[in-house]
């Protein structure tokens, strides 16, 4: 494939971030200068093990963890998995598992195959901004949940569950609780304590870091059973660390901790700028959601329009954003998340997610709202045209 001639203006970010040059910077011996395995006692090995050490510290005090209390994984999709399996398998005489109707696919693919095992699976609806129904999910969760797993940040429109509160619920009737915290970790400050979580997992590369690394959250003294053998992260995930990518992280972690609540302000200002300047200019665009949400997500329904042409065509003008639905091999389906909102099919497939990051500037902002309004105009003058 040939490379993009132009700087592309990257509105894409809930998809992945751009690794942070401190970010590389760090990981970069650790591939060919530094290459020791952190299980060798020699000192080369020393060296990796100790960096590693660093690297839990820094994940921990991102997460007001311990570092014990942190196993790396290679990303949410492994976290959540190890979670959810774990925790079945340490409790095998509970077999209810509770859970939200727009989960990531990460997640509700693997409760699908639970069910065909015989695990009852409840999803909790959520109302048209996307907010979960609370009292559903209180009625749902009973003595023999297993689990309750939900996620903290919606990737598709950014809505925030109440983590805390649905952890209480959970805590009342002896079930597990776990969030999948990869859309909102590095865009809000992250406490397991406040949360009150069990088991808590996310990403790497949503937070600047490389993809192919995360770590699951594992609250002291809450029983987990591996799900990939082996002696090391003390016997909770086999497999030699991918040392280079559990180093990036930790730094990744501290860059996120240090500025989090000011670019969380200036990313919200942006997002808002963007979102106002589009609604104001193209007078059929609605927003999704207006509920509770993460700073640097805004996801917009452009009625009437084909969605997926829209994006290609701002794909082309330089502007790269997401359409929030899966692409499948019979072709584009709407997002289950949008559906589980109540859009219809035509209006689920003509919604568009702009995700900004801390990278994001005033100027890029300015000439994302441009590019919106020419191709949505040379689009809907199109359709006047064949009216
Ligand atoms: N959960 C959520 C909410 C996500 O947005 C993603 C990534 N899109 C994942 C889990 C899976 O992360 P990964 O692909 O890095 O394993």
């Amino acid at each position: 494939m040939k490379p993009l001639n132009l700087a592309p203006i990257y509105f894409d970010n809930n998809a992945t971030t751009r690794v942070l040059p401190e970010v590389l910077k760090a990981m970069l011996p650790w591939f060919s200068e530094q290459y020791g395995n952190a299980s060798s006692s020699n000192q080369m090995g020393q060296l990796a093990k100790e960096a590693l050490m660093a690297a839990r510290a820094a994940v921990a005090k991102f997460l007001n963890a311990s570092p014990a209390e942190i196993v790396f994984t290679s990303g949410a999709t492994e976290a959540n998995h190890m979670a959810i399996l774990g925790t079945l398998a340490t409790n095998p005489l509970r077999r209810r598992l509770v859970t939200s109707t727009v989960e990531h696919p990460s997640t509700l693919r693997l409760l699908d195959y639970l069910a065909t095992t015989g695990i009852e699976i409840i999803k909790i609806s959520v109302n048209a901004k996307g907010e979960l129904d609370m009292a559903a999910l209180a009625e749902a969760v009973n003595e023999n949940t297993a689990l309750l797993t939900l996620m903290h940040a919606n990737n598709e429109t950014g809505v925030l569950f109440p983590i805390a509160e649905a952890a209480a619920i959970a805590k009342n009737q002896a079930a597990a609780f776990h969030t999948d915290a990869a859309q909102s970790a590095g865009k809000i400050a992250l406490d397991v304590r406040q949360l009150g979580c069990d088991l808590l997992s996310f990403s790497g590369h949503k937070l600047h870091a490389a993809k192919g690394v995360g770590a699951l959250f594992v609250r002291k003294g809450f029983m987990l059973q591996a799900l990939i053998h082996g002696h090391q992260e003390r016997n909770r995930r086999g497999g030699t660390e991918n040392q280079a990518g559990i180093v990036g992280l930790g730094v990744a972690c501290q860059l996120a901790q240090t500025h989090i609540a000011l670019h969380g302000e200036q990313i919200s200002i942006l997002r808002d700028r963007l979102q106002n300047g589009i609604l104001a200019r193209i007078s059929f665009a609605k927003l999704n959601s207006t509920a509770i949400n993460v700073p640097n997500t805004s996801n917009i329904c452009f009625s009437g329009l084909h969605g997926e042409e829209l994006l290609y065509r701002l794909d082309k003008a330089g502007l790269i954003a997401s359409l929030g639905s899966a692409c499948t091999a019979g072709g584009t389906e709407p997002s289950h998340v949008l559906l589980a909102m109540g859009l219809n099919r035509e209006d689920a497939l003509s919604s568009i997610r702009f995700s900004l990051s801390r990278e994001t500037t005033e100027t890029e902002v300015e000439l994302a709202i441009e590019t919106v309004v020419n191709v949505v105009t040379e689009m809907t003058a199109a359709l006047a045209v064949v009216a």
